[in-house]
């Protein structure tokens, strides 16, 4: 069986990956806040999860992904409130949104995606065994976490003490026993939304919420928790103080074994942020870049590296699958042998078995291409498109994708043709004025041609 190796941040080194039951792959990932659009930094989280999938898939019978919904949080009553919206609503508008955006990424859908207000029991549940196992105590209406009585708080992030205050964004709630302390339950006021519980009328903390759903849809202990790297503290050593104190496990594994995380998204070189106002949301970058080309874009540097995005990041992606959908064109009359599929994309899968290293699996995509071992076309498209299919690429029809089928567009293609036929003998006339006039007629027309050692190709532009 193949090997996948991945980098476990709960130790911080590269890990042979051993699964609890190899019949059964366990994953969960931290999934979205629904109160607004999805910003390519969570676009990056679902996409590289997305692959995370695919490769497992590849290698193991059964993969059950489990990615949440928080539509219980702070920020959502804020937000409901400024925009006068039920939150109901607001969460099930921004749910629909998030999946719908990035199925064009071609992200897959989970397996299951809890929400959170449909798992409130469980984590009353969690939150009374806390108190119960004296991991946890009741003030001013709240309960909080007593972060000093866990001894493995701190290992997953290798944080000191001081760090972790430093940067946990501590809540001000003067009643605490210790500032690092966290909250697991807290009031609502009549106007917000609250669940009856042993503590009063409140609603739960966000990091509870993950320790709830993860237990309830997967069971204990499941194999990969994943998510940004900025979830690795406070949010995730949380989830593993609160899961291994509710049940008194002795170690951070029988709560997940492997931790995964993905690095930052930058913008041409900034931080993303709403002073700045160079957040990009996927909603409005699919309306006028292909799906594909803002997945590869997001894959092309390795998932634990930062990943600027920029004009040169996006056109890079687009040239190269403009290379792959031609050569699909081109091919269109070869037929495919799908018993090859298994045998000839190893290289590409075994670079992804590598920690999904990509840069490596895109570079063999690229040398498929290239086609160094003289194999036969059909050979070469099998490849790509089995290679392609655990990327989550090459899906789209290439004649499609070349602008060839588009509708209320009529192309003279005998006309186009014609041109092209023109501007070659002008070439080879030596007449370049004449030659780049036809180019600039066909620009004119939508068209942007290309000059290939298989001769002048055109598509819209
Ligand atoms: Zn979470």
């Amino acid at each position: 069986m193949t090997e996948f190796k991945i980098h476990n941040t709960y130790g911080n080194k590269k890990e042979v990956f051993i699964p609890n039951d190899p019949e059964n792959i366990k994953v969960y990932a931290c999934g979205p806040t629904v109160y607004d659009y999805a910003h390519i930094g969570n676009a990056r989280m679902a996409v590289v999860c997305d692959l995370l999938i695919k490769v497992l898939k590849e290698i193991y019978p059964r993969v059950t992904y489990v990615s949440n919904i928080t539509d219980i949080d702070d920020k959502i009553i804020e937000a409901a409130t400024e925009n006068n919206t039920p939150i109901e609503e607001l969460t099930n508008k921004f749910s629909k949104i998030y999946n719908e955006d990035m199925l064009v990424l071609g992200v897959q859908l989970p397996d299951l995606q809890p929400r959170a207000t449909q798992h409130i029991d469980k984590m009353i549940n969690l939150i009374s065994n806390l108190i119960e196992n004296d991991f946890a105590y009741f003030t001013n209406a709240h309960v909080l976490f007593s972060v000093k009585k866990y001894s493995n708080y701190g290992k997953l992030s290798t944080r000191t003490q001081e760090e972790q205050i430093a940067g946990s964004r501590v809540e001000i709630l003067e009643f605490k026993d210790d500032p690092a302390d966290f909250v697991l339950w807290k009031p609502s006021e009549d106007d917000q939304p609250g669940w009856e519980s042993p503590w009063g009328r409140g609603r739960p903390g966000w990091h509870i919420e993950c320790s709830a759903m993860s237990e309830k849809t997967l069971g204990l202990p499941f194999d990969i928790h994943a998510g940004g790297q900025d979830l690795i503290f406070p949010h995730h050593e949380n989830e593993i103080a609160q899961t291994c104190c509710a049940h008194k496990f002795n170690k951070p594994q029988d709560y997940a074994k492997y931790w995964f995380h993905n690095g930052f998204v930058t913008v041409e070189g900034e931080k993303m942020s709403k002073s700045t106002g160079n957040i990009k949301l996927v909603n409005n970058l699919i309306k006028s870049i292909p799906g594909e080309v803002v997945r590869l874009a997001l894959l092309s540097s390795h998932y634990r590296q930062p990943l600027n995005w920029s004009e040169s990041t996006i056109k890079q992606s687009k040239n190269t699958l403009d290379r792959y959908y031609r050569f699909l064109y081109d091919t269109k009359d070869q037929e495919t042998n799908e018993k090859k599929i298994e045998t000839t994309s190893n290289k590409v899968l075994d670079a992804l078995c590598d920690d999904l290293n990509t840069s490596l699996a895109l570079a063999e995509l690229s040398n498929i291409l290239d086609n160094k071992n003289n194999q036969t076309k059909s050979t070469t498209k099998t490849q790509l498109l089995c290679a392609g299919k655990i990327l989550g690429i090459l899906g789209e029809s290439p004649s499609k994708w070349l602008g060839y089928e588009d509708q209320g567009e009529k192309f003279d293609v005998s006309l186009i043709d014609k041109l092209i036929q023109d501007r070659i003998k002008a070439r080879n006339n030596k007449d370049f004025t004449l030659a780049d006039s036809i180019r600039i007629e066909l620009n004119n027309m939508g068209i942007e041609i290309e000059d290939t050692q298989q001769g002048t190709k055109w598509r819209k532009k």
